[in-house]
């Protein structure tokens, strides 16, 4: 490709809108132009990095058995009625109405869907286990899009299914998939930690991890600890018993909590509605608005329907959009926790909520656990005596200090249970002719936030500094005059021979000065440049720069090619 014909344009300025390099980055080395708030246009430099992505993603995928398919993106309200989650999934999701008024939504996700395919396809134990993913858009209305890529409404997507006939089945599918995770983000070129984590709005039964790309602009907290295998999201970190209590610990989760007016603990506890000292443990995000709450309880006497059903919210919290709160609650601030199918909602000033006359969580139809009283059934205010393992403290593994770091997460793989295929029905028939439902997993990767996420990890004041294997292109040609006919002669010459040989180069033939190219070069952040100038030229011999260690070697013009 030449230069002057690329689509490529850069800017010298910072964009004012962007907050994080990687998309100051992309906007100025021209990769991506924004169509609307989360929603982007990827220009072809742009998508050459995306491709090279995917490509490593397929190549994963399928050296583990997956099996490549494409779903639609326009998805009924039916299956996600099916699955209740129509009526939880909450303002996130883009719905739509087509002209006879049927409900529709852009896929935020695809359980539903790809279930859907499966009860009506699969019929034996002969044909699973079953992996199956695509690489496709997502829709999700975020609340805050932002950080160009990182957090967008429309981005792209990996997501793949397993289906397997039993928990053994399904343990060896989540293995597999952690396997091709670790080996895409090092084949990527990344620094990435496998964390545990919270299952989310997800849901399921089994485990879950994220992968989680390390830099200081990363939205989520993670400890690790520096002498074993132990790391975790915060938000999910094992919580150990408080050292003043003997008090036994049923669990333990946490919520966010995000508002802007509250920065210290005894305003938060206002806020809440709790006394203060049952706020065990809360941390206040670097420079961010948003704490951490550690919710527990340490009561034993409630039987374990309760604990399933009344602590099933408390377990796995995370924050509700404000107006679906309002709505629900007829309060500010809430949380939503799935307990078997279908979400429930709590108050986070629980003492406030309505809780009357033995009903608990909402004043809206169908969110209320019925018979149920506030201080019998579950103690929402005297949350236990606790606190959360913290950087400095003792790993709950081993005696290895914890570290903290912050991280994106790129991937994360779930082991679900049979959520989704009990709901949908998606069963087949064992050896014995004994009709039972799939297992599921469910594996995604975000491949632009995986592409954002490569250059906070690699760029310097100049540009980005792209890892070879996802680089746009592995080399740019610099001719330095393109008066000096041997200049141009050896720069064209070397241009025909580097693809000849499969390695991937643009030839700058722009009638530009030395240094404006350079600039533009060291901003896209291809991997290699050869310069040729007259002088070295003169010699026999051309420029080879390496935009990551900044080397410069001159080497002999007749050479380069085995060089590169
Ligand atoms: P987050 O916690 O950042 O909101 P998530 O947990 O909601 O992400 P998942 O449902 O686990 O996301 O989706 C799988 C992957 O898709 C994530 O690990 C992430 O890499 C990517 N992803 C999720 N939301 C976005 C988004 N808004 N923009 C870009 N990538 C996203
Ligand atoms: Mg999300
Ligand atoms: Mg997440
Ligand atoms: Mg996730």
């Amino acid at each position: 490709m030449k230069v002057s014909q690329l689509l490529n344009p850069t800017l010298r300025e910072v964009p004012a809108e962007a907050e994080v390099i990687s998309h100051q980055l992309m906007l100025r080395a021209g990769f991506i132009r924004k169509a609307a708030a989360g929603i982007y246009t990827y220009l072809p430099l742009g998508l050459r990095v995306i491709k090279k992505i995917e490509q490593i993603v397929r190549e994963e995928m399928d050296a583990k058995g997956g099996q490549e398919v494409m779903l639609p993106i326009v998805q009924p309200a039916e299956l996600w009625k099916e699955t209740g989650r129509w009526d939880v999934y909450g303002p996130e999701m883009f719905r739509l109405k087509d002209r006879h008024d049927r409900e529709f939504c852009l896929g935020p996700t695809h359980e539903e869907v790809i279930t859907d395919l499966v009860r009506s396809e699969v019929r034996s134990y002969k044909q699973l286990p079953l992996l199956l993913y695509q690489i496709q858009n997502k829709y999700r209305d975020e609340r805050r899009p932002r950080f160009g890529l990182m957090r967008g409404r429309e981005f792209i997507m990996k997501d793949l299914y397993s289906f397997d006939r039993d928990p053994e089945g399904s343990r060896e599918s989540y293995r597999k998939m952690y396997e091709a995770y670790e080996r895409i983000f090092t084949r990527c070129g990344l620094t990435f930690r496998a964390v545990e984590a919270d299952a989310g709005a997800i849901g399921g039964t089994g485990g879950t991890h994220e992968f989680m790309v390390l830099a200081e602009s990363g939205e989520a907290a993670v400890v690790f600890c520096p002498d074993c295998d132990y790391a975790a999201n915060v938000e999910k970190a094992e919580c150990l018993p408080h050292p003043d209590t003997d008090q036994d610990i049923l669990a333990g989760r946490t919520g966010e909590v995000h508002t802007p007016n509250i920065k210290t603990i005894d305003q938060l506890a206002d806020f809440l509605k709790i006394n203060k000292s049952s706020l065990i443990k809360t941390l206040l995000y670097k420079g961010d608005d948003r704490f951490i709450l550690v919710l527990v309880r340490g009561d034993r006497e409630v039987n374990e329907i309760k604990v399933n059903n009344m602590l099933g919210p408390f377990l796995n919290l995370r924050m509700a959009d404000p107006e679906e709160v309002r709505e629900v609650f007829n309060c500010e601030h809430g949380f939503i926790g799935p307990v078997g199918l279908k979400d429930v909602y709590v108050a986070a000033d629980l003492e406030v909520a309505e809780m009357k006359q033995g009903v608990c969580g909402a004043n809206k139809k169908d969110y209320h656990l019925l018979g149920v009283a506030c201080g019998k059934d579950f103690i929402p205010a005297k949350i236990a005596d606790l606190r959360m393992v913290t950087p400095g403290e003792p790993c709950p593994k081993c005696q290895g200090r914890l570290q903290e770091a912050r991280g994106i997460e790129v991937g994360q793989v779930f082991n679900l249970g049979t959520k989704y295929s009990q709901a949908l029905q998606a069963t087949y028939l064992d050896d014995t002719g004994k009709e039972k439902v799939c297992y599921m997993g469910c594996y995604g990767i975000g491949v632009s936030r995986t592409m954002a996420a490569a250059i906070e990890q690699n760029y310097d004041e100049n540009g980005i500094i792209w890892p070879m294997p996802i680089a746009p292109y592995h080399c740019i040609i610099v001719p330095v005059s393109l008066k000096d006919e041997n200049v141009v002669a050896t720069a064209e010459r070397l241009y025909e021979e580097l693809k000849a040989l499969g390695i991937e180069t643009v030839y700058d033939d722009r009638d530009e000065r030395p240094g404006v190219k350079f600039k533009d070069a060291d901003l896209v952040g291809y991997p290699l440049r050869l310069t040729i100038g007259a002088k070295a030229l003169a010699e026999g011999k051309v420029e080879l720069y390496n935009r990551s260690t900044r080397q410069v070697e001159l080497v002999e013009a007749d050479r380069v090619c085995s060089l590169v």
